[in-house]
């Protein structure tokens, strides 16, 4: 019942109002997925640090991204920053498949052990670099970046499925991000400006 009253108040009352997504937030407890000393603040609204310089986003940014996707539960999807794997964990629910890519061992490590133990099957989680995507799985119907860029990087562009892939994305700089919401069909490409947010720089060859 907690966990459902955040939901309402900070989700559906700002306007997400799937009943999907909604339910995949009510599956994952955010707690699981923060360090010890501050899982008291998982109903809060509020990026927490996870380790490392990085912290797992704000849930509401992370159900506005989510629901820009559009996915019907068939898509494959292809995750950069599995940080914690609460937002992994939550695609899940809402995916066929999800790749998920992450730039620190560490990290990909204890979110894989996590996803595990909640008994979630459709999670493939990778250690590398992001901007390069994953070619070897591609294409994607679906792709989301949970770290700012400067521009779009190419190999994500080029693994999105031509039949109506979507890639959402923060672009700007440490100041000043918003997000961003491609569409593929053939070879047309349609971006499309977004809310503004804030994020940690993605870093790799085609990051911040
Ligand atoms: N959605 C995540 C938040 C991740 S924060 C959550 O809810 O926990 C962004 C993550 O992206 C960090 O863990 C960071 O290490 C990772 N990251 C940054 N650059 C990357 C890159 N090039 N490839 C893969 N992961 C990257």
């Amino acid at each position: 019942m907690k966990n459902m009253n955040w939901i309402e108040r900070q989700l559906y009352a700002r306007g997400i109002t799937s009943p999907k997504i909604l339910e995949a937030f009510r599956k994952v407890p955010r707690e699981f997925f923060l360090p010890e000393n501050l899982k008291n603040f998982a109903d809060d609204d509020t990026p927490l640090p996870i380790g490392y310089g990085q912290t797992t986003s704000q849930p509401f940014i992370i159900a506005l991204m989510i629901s820009y996707l559009d996915l019907t539960g068939n898509e494959k999807v292809l995750e950069i920053g599995t940080g914690s794997g609460y937002q992994t964990a939550i695609l899940s629910y809402l995916a066929r498949e999800v790749y998920s890519i992450e730039v620190v061992p560490d990290l990909a490590e204890k979110a894989r052990q996590k996803i595990e133990k909640l008994g979630i099957k459709n999670v493939y989680i990778f250690v590398g670099d992001g901007t390069k995507g994953l070619p070897e799985y591609a294409p994607y119907d679906a792709i989301l970046v949970s770290a700012y860029a400067p521009h779009v990087p190419p190999p994500l562009i080029e693994q999105l499925s031509p039949s109506g892939g979507r890639l959402i994305i923060p672009l700007g700089n440490k100041t000043l991000q918003h997000l961003f919401l491609f569409k593929k069909n053939g070879e047309k490409i349609e971006k499309i400006k977004l809310d503004p947010c804030v994020f940690v720089p993605l870093k790799g060859e085609y990051g911040s």
